[in-house]
């Protein structure tokens, strides 16, 4: 199957998922995961009407999205994988929305660099929802605290939060605890869910799913 053909189905299951949790049509963002694909296998997403994207490394990313970016300027591009400080400022020239800040270090060298390019990307607070030693992103205890520290002592306007649920769980409890953490930081967007969970999520609150395997295929 092509990759438009899969985007239009993932499309209608994030709408029927909508409709099932009783959300207004058009309120989950479907953020296509572009990860290891490259300008060849992304362009007929984009001209099939996608805009948001995501990738997980910066440099892989600049080998690819500027060209994309200047042929269609509407395009939102995604940080969702683990930012290291000196990075910082080619995240903060090419992405759009990072999703993945997750410590003191990075919110100090996001805001530098937000102030020094004047540019100012959406941020998501990574959240470590399963404890998982490998996996990035601030324990769910250190949540509040964390997103009110980048707010007062940084400067920097946190918009939502993010998780990548343990892969062999049930990811629903995951969920909900985002959930219940953005209540408690005061911020308003969740991004949750992949392929294999994504309707899941938008019952749970999602207002982003990162999906890539649904639409772009296996990744090699
Ligand atoms: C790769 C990736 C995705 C997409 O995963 P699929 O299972 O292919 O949909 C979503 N979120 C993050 C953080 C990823 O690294």
């Amino acid at each position: 199957m092509k990759a438009t053909d899969r985007l239009q189905r993932v499309r209608q299951e994030v709408s029927q998922a909508e409709r099932e949790a009783g959300r207004n049509a058009g309120s989950v963002k479907l953020v296509a995961v572009s990860k290891t694909f490259d300008a060849e296998a992304i362009a007929p997403v984009i001209a099939a009407g996608q805009r948001v994207f995501g990738e997980n490394r910066v440099q892989e990313a600049q080998g690819k999205w500027p060209a994309l970016k200047q042929q269609t300027p509407d395009i939102e591009l995604h940080l969702i994988g683990p930012l290291q400080s000196n990075k910082a400022a080619d995240a903060v020239a090419l992405f759009d929305v990072i999703e993945t800040v997750d410590r003191e270090k990075i919110a100090k060298a996001l805001a530098q660099e937000m102030q020094k390019q004047q540019r100012k990307p959406k941020l998501f607070v990574q959240v470590n929802t399963g404890l998982e030693p490998q996996k990035a992103g601030v324990t769910p205890r250190e949540t509040v605290n964390f997103v009110r520290n980048c707010r007062d002592t940084h400067g920097l306007s946190v918009a939502g939060l993010m998780c990548i649920p343990p892969f062999d769980e049930n990811p629903g409890p995951h969920f909900a605890l985002l959930e219940k953490l953005a209540l408690e930081a005061g911020v308003s967007e969740l991004s949750m869910g992949m392929s294999a969970d994504f309707p899941t999520a938008i019952a749970f609150g999602a207002t982003s799913v990162r999906v890539g395997s649904a639409i772009f295929g296996a990744r090699g």
